[in-house]
């Protein structure tokens, strides 16, 4: 991990942690949430055993399974093998983009738009089938809400800033916390409406949550929630390690988790498939 990491992202008012996290209770439900895969096949299989060994009994994955890296097919098929344990399958952007869905390829940058089509080729019947069956609506499973870019635009919009999080918090009042995918960035958002001169106001802050604390309880009684598990196939928080998190949603406890995976592998793999260098490189340095 690169030193000066911390100085790289600009996090907003992270002081504020206590009104966030509650009190640690006894496990039992165990998610595992996964997000933005991008056809990193080496990443997700690293991310699967380094789950494994701490134990789940349910996988919720946030979309952008393909995307970017060099084993679409591979990745689909592997997600397809878990369930029913994968409970939640959600569709992102390049998942979309891929199938021709809601977007013009030419929007996309060059080298994400050289990806989309290298993708589109390998495709096979099924798997083409798994990415078109895949929900672009947000879902709930208890007291979530799931969606892979934003609360109000499930599949596009990035919540990267406290501004963009307000406006979702704001306009969408029927969710506590809200599970994202899409900006790559381990991150959280909270929201609750304090009284200033007596009058109600809304505050929005980003909280720093990795490398410390790795777990807590989201106390989202306290505060509404929208928060990041990062990227299993391509972080861009200047951490090349993968990024996933464990949620227990009987006790609320949500533990960052980032294991180091063979990143040469993928970049040999993406080297042969022709796929552009600055993609292969991006995946050194997590950027
Ligand atoms: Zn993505």
């Amino acid at each position: 991990m690169a030193p000066d990491r911390q100085n790289k992202v600009h996090y907003v008012d992270t002081g504020r942690r206590e009104e966030i996290i509650g009190e640690k209770s006894a496990s039992t439900m165990k998610v595992l949430v996964i997000s933005d895969i991008h056809a990193n096949l080496a990443a997700l299989e690293t991310v699967l055993k380094d789950a494994q060994s701490r134990g789940y009994d349910e996988i919720w994955c946030l979309g952008d399974v393909v995307g970017y890296g060099p084993d679409p097919n591979g990745c689909i098929e592997r997600l397809a093998a878990l369930e029913p344990q994968l409970t939640v399958r959600l569709a992102g952007n390049h998942d979309y983009a891929v199938l021709g869905k809601e977007i013009n390829v030419e929007d996309f940058n060059p080298e994400a738009k050289k990806a989309v089509l290298w993708t589109r080729e390998q495709l096979t019947t099924e798997t083409r089938a798994y990415l078109d069956a895949l929900s672009g609506e947000a879902v709930r499973r208890g007291e979530f809400m799931l969606v892979h870019g934003s609360p109000r635009d499930s599949v596009w919009e990035y919540v990267l800033s406290p501004r963009i999080a307000r406006e979702n918090f704001e306009e969408l009042t029927d969710f506590r916390c809200c599970l994202v995918g899409h900006t790559h960035v381990p991150t959280m958002f909270s929201y609750r409406v304090d009284r200033r001169d007596g009058q109600p106001f809304g505050r929005c802050l980003q909280h720093r949550l990795t490398p410390s604390p790795p777990d807590f309880a989201l106390a989202f009684d306290q505060a509404r929630l929208i928060i990041n598990p990062g990227s299993v196939g391509q972080p861009r928080d200047h951490d090349p390690r993968a990024s996933y998190a464990l949620l227990d949603t009987e006790t609320r406890l949500w533990t960052y988790v980032r294991v180091e995976y063979p990143i040469e592998e993928t970049q040999h793999r993406m080297l042969a498939a022709g796929l552009p260098e600055r993609l292969i490189n991006r995946l050194s340095f997590g950027w």
